[in-house]
């Protein structure tokens, strides 16, 4: 049966909610505060990471996260204030970072990532939209022995896991990318990850999905909830425009917590804050894989005109101002793994933050709301929004449809914290 459904949140999740909800037949209506794309959908590294089957929380950062904590250089930050939803989230988090919850939940993440990534084909083979997309690998550069030593681990999870990957020399890396050069000693390559250029990707469903009458409302910030009978009544915006629907989705990125809150669901998050800038391609740039540069944790995407350089992982609230030292710091890393590159800060274009929604326990949330029969709620993807973009989207649309999920979906429900 056809449902009239609000989504509210139009980054990279509600997107993909959009698009397979109206395919499955549904009236759909998506809002945002902002522009749909522009907040942490718009920048980011656009990474498809099957190779991410590790969540966040693990006893890697934990060590590495205190050692960070105290080098102002670092691409990690914590800033220290007194706010009690960001103490209980790092005792939480620093529960989980634990060998055992990495064990629990890698095959759930390798699970999900590839379900996304097929999901991702079936897109760009059908006709629906265009976008840019490649089955490119990902390749974590090493300069360090130390680093190059913990790859080899992760390969071998990783080929344990099913996946494809494996450590390359120096001269294999040299195979790959003939045309550049990289100051490291190897890299380990996982060959099922894939990339997209994420803002492109949002605005082709979005111009398909308006010309298939989905409404689109921007600028439009949903500031009030009206619930009656165990479920929501109608959203109203900050004109006192009220919306009604059969059902409502908040894929609403960070601020889900807070709205959650009105639901009286507890979803702890904290925003990752990271930067990205683009700079054109050159001499030095001419490869086509992307890269993690592992030591410094910066993503580096190519795409055919530029490349995207982005990191840093700083837990410091709602601010999304631009911190110049974090933005250098890549810009440092950049120039010193690949050789040749000497990029100068006007050359640096698209300087941009955005905040990751990241839960404690490395996992997103979504599922149903027990107590408003019609809320779905789907955010905290951390570092993989992108990756479970569709995923993400199909899963709304199956609940919304009362059918099974194609994977198992209770490790991300909403109840467990
Ligand atoms: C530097 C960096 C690099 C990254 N690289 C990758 C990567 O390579 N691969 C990957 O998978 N992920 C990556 N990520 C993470 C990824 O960007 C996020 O996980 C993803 O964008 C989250 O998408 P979202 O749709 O949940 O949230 P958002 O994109 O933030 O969308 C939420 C939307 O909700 C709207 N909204 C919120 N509240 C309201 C309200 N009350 N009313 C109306 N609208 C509202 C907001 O305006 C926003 O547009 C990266 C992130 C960063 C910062």
């Amino acid at each position: 049966m056809s449902k009239e459904i609000a989504i509210i949140g139009g980054g990279i999740s509600g997107i993909c909610t959009a698009y397979y909800l109206h395919k499955s037949g549904h009236k759909v209506s998506v809002f945002d505060a902002n522009k749909i794309g522009l907040e942490c959908s718009y920048g980011n590294a656009g990474l498809i990471v099957p190779s991410h089957f590790e969540t966040l929380s693990n006893p890697g950062i934990l060590k590495k996260g205190i050692k960070w904590m105290l080098n102002p250089n670092s691409p990690f930050f914590l800033k220290p204030r007194l706010d009690m939803d960001l103490i209980k989230w790092i005792i939480k988090f620093n529960t989980f970072c634990t060998k055992k919850h990495v064990n629990e939940n890698k095959h759930f993440l390798r699970d999900i990532n590839l379900y996304s990534l097929d999901l991702y084909k079936e897109l760009k083979e059908n006709d629906d939209f265009d976008f840019d997309f490649k089955t490119s690998g990902l390749l974590m550069m090493c300069k360090e022995e130390k680093t190059l030593k913990e790859e080899e681990f992760l390969v071998k999870e990783a080929n344990e896991l099913g996946l494809e990957a494996q450590i390359l020399s120096k001269e294999d890396i040299k195979q790959l990318e003939p045309d550049a050069t990289f100051d490291v000693i190897g890299a380990s390559y996982f060959k099922d990850d894939s990339k997209i250029q994420p803002y492109d990707f949002i605005i082709a469903i979005k111009n398909y999905l308006e010309k298939k009458c989905v409404k689109f409302y921007e600028d439009c910030h949903i500031e009030d909830i009206n619930i009656s009978n165990s479920k929501i009544d109608s959203i109203v915006d900050d004109e006192s425009n009220v919306y009604k629907a059969d059902n409502f989705i908040f894929t609403t990125g960070i601020l889900t917590m807070q709205i959650a809150k009105k639901f009286n669901l507890n979803l702890p998050m904290q925003g990752g804050k990271g930067f990205s800038f683009i700079v054109d391609k050159n001499d030095s740039l001419n490869f086509s894989t992307p890269m993690i540069l592992a030591e410094e944790k910066v993503a580096v995407t190519p795409y055919d005109s530029y490349v995207r350089f982005g990191g840093t992982m700083m837990i410091s609230g709602y601010d999304l101002s631009i911190n110049e030292r974090r933005v250098n710091n890549i810009k440092k890393a950049a120039n010193s793994y690949i050789n040749g590159l000497n990029i100068q800060t006007p050359q640096m274009k698209d300087i941009w933050a955005g905040l990751r929604p990241c839960s404690p326990d490395g996992l997103p949330f979504i599922g149903k709301s027990n107590e408003l029969s019609n809320l779905i709620i789907a955010s905290g993807h951390a570092m993989m929004g992108v990756s479970l973009g569709p995923a993400t989207g199909k899963i709304v649309t199956d609940l919304i449809n009362e059918k099974n999920t194609d994977i198992e979906i209770n490790k991300m429900n909403l109840y467990r914290f």
